[in-house]
């Protein structure tokens, strides 16, 4: 179906992907696929369990601490810990993202300015170029030589960077290099002395360095995978991306939800689905929930869709004087409420413009899908309102 507006112009000329195109065409089940990256080995089974248990609770199926689950964090602080030989804060130092995509692409969008050059070493996992090119950093290329050998055999280790070469890459405007190791697709693991030229030039010209180690478990015997991040002077300046996905061989948990689908998608024509029957379930929650605010005296805006509703708060003339007087209403009474009442929603002018702030700050959103037993704690909280000892 052709579109009927154009791409953006930061991704002009990024519209073609060799893993959409190839991906596609190995689908067939006569190919051979040996293509893609794509383990058909069995993950471990320990790691197939866990997932199903976490899939039993309901508390992990919904949204953790926007930076990681702090079980994950905790996990990922102790094994680096372990392999870097330093601390490192599960809470500032570790941030988990969809994918080593994800993290690429979050690290690049968030450190590189318009106009910053940033260094690619080719051959290149092909994704850089495009991250670089969507935040409005230019990418500046410089290949990996191959060195002749004498001999019947060649090794990912004949590639490597010409050290002068690297370093009149380098100038004023460069932001950052970014770094693979083990090496996607030469197989190259980069050696001390490899990643010290590197680091040197990275410290002289005070740039950063997204190390996308994402196959650091998968080096084979007489080499050993380096961290770039433990070198002196580097870890104050490297993002080093792994990937659970890599690690566990399990690049797919992100579709996990397909076979889901698939049942609903059979029952479609059934009201059982539940594509339908969560809509209805809801409805008595909706209903509740506006009950209550009703019973304390207020207007609520019963919603047609969604799960949630907004309140205009004002006529529960709660006195806010004694708040921050640079905040909004709504924020202001929100954590009034969650400190007096232990009641807690979402201030409304967090979804508004500047211009329309005014306008919504005496509303806020209360979420109502939610069980039977916490509606009713907030419904015994609602009921005592006005009572002080409450
Ligand atoms: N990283 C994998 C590879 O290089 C797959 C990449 C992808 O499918 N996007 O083969």
């Amino acid at each position: 179906m052709a579109f009927k507006h154009k791409n953006a112009k930061r991704i002009e000329g990024l519209d073609v992907n060799v893993w959409v195109e190839f991906t596609k065409v190995a689908a067939d089940p006569s190919i051979v696929n040996l293509g893609q990256g794509l383990p058909d080995i069995s993950p471990p089974s320990y790691v197939k369990e866990e997932l199903a248990k976490a899939a039993t609770v309901d508390r992990l199926n919904q949204y953790t601490r926007g930076f990681g689950h702090p079980l994950l964090v905790k996990a990922l602080s102790q094994v680096y810990e372990k392999v870097c030989g330093r601390k490192i804060d599960p809470y500032t130092d570790v941030l988990v993202t969809v994918g080593g995509y994800g993290s690429l692409f979050s690290a690049i969008q968030g450190l590189i300015e318009v106009g910053d050059e940033v260094i690619i070493i080719e051959p290149f996992f092909d994704c850089y170029e495009p991250m670089v090119k969507m935040a409005g950093g230019k990418p500046v290329f410089i290949p990996l030589r191959y060195k002749t050998v004498i001999g019947n055999s060649a090794s990912s280790a004949d590639w490597v960077l010409d050290a002068t070469e690297l370093a009149s890459k380098f100038n004023s405007r460069t932001k950052a290099i970014l770094l693979n190791t083990p090496h996607n697709p030469i197989g190259k693991v980069f050696t001390k002395e490899e990643l010290q030229v590197i680091a040197d030039l990275c410290i002289k010209h005070d740039t950063l360095c997204f190390s996308d180690e994402v196959y650091e478990w998968l080096v084979y015997k007489g080499n050993k995978h380096i961290k770039i991040a433990t070198l002196p002077g580097m870890w104050e300046r490297t993002i080093t991306i792994g990937s659970a996905g890599k690690t566990y061989s399990v690049t797919g948990w992100k579709e996990a939800l397909a076979q889901a689908l698939w049942i609903d998608f059979k029952r479609m024509d059934d009201p059982d689905c539940y594509f339908y029957s969560l809509s209805r379930e809801l409805e008595g929650k909706r209903n509740r929930m506006a009950e209550l605010l009703q019973e304390v005296g207020l207007k609520p805006v019963i919603p047609d869709g969604g799960y949630f509703m907004i309140v205009d708060v004002s006529a529960l003339n709660v006195d806010l004087s004694d708040m921050e007087a640079n905040q909004h209403y709504d924020y202001k009474f929100v954590k009034w409420m969650i400190k007096s009442k232990k009641l807690s929603a979402i201030p409304l002018t967090a979804f508004c413009g500047p211009d329309t702030k005014k306008q919504f700050e005496k509303y806020i959103r209360f979420c109502f899908i939610k069980q039977d037993s916490t509606l009713d704690a907030a419904e015994v909280i609602l009921k005592n309102w006005n009572n002080p000892t409450s």
